[in-house]
């Protein structure tokens, strides 16, 4: 089992708030920069995430959506 983090980046508007919620700190702001100027969160290693969503459900704009692949 497989758990893949869908961030669309040009809507993240960089306030953290899901980079707070992830217990097992997994994200963080990227260098890169995306259509609105701001930096995009990213996953450093996604092989790490136990899917809890946490992160979805405390971003604000609905950046991000959590999905189980089922081996
Ligand atoms: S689903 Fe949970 S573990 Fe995975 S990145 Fe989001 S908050 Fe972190
Ligand atoms: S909570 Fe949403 S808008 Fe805020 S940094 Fe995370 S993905 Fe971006």
């Amino acid at each position: 089992m497989k758990n893949i983090l869908v961030i669309d980046k040009d809507r993240c508007k960089s306030c953290g708030l899901c980079i707070l919620q992830c217990k097992k700190g997994l994200l963080s702001l990227s260098h890169e920069i995306n259509k609105q100027g701001y930096h995009p969160v990213m996953i450093a290693e996604p092989d790490k995430c136990i899917g809890c969503t946490m992160c979805a459900i405390m971003c604000p704009d609905s950046v991000i959506e959590v999905y189980r692949e089922e081996d």
